[in-house]
């Protein structure tokens, strides 16, 4: 049962519809806060929070506002 419900939450995480442009491949939210999203957020008095975003095959990464 805990198996399945990771399952669901690598599934839930993965952006249905939004494509790696340069592979095809699924993007995965990052962890990981870039330093371009930092200030981003920083510059926009926390009105933008921007979210990395990695693509699972080739790693590409993305940022979405
Ligand atoms: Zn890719």
């Amino acid at each position: 049962m805990g198996l399945l419900d990771l399952d669901k939450i690598i599934i839930k995480r993965t952006i249905l519809g939004i494509r790696c442009s340069n592979c095809g491949g699924n993007l995965v939210l990052s962890p990981k806060r870039s330093i371009a999203g930092r200030f981003i957020k920083l510059v926009s008095l926390g009105t933008l929070t921007p979210k990395s975003y990695k693509c699972e095959q080739c790693q590409k990464r993305y940022m979405l506002l």
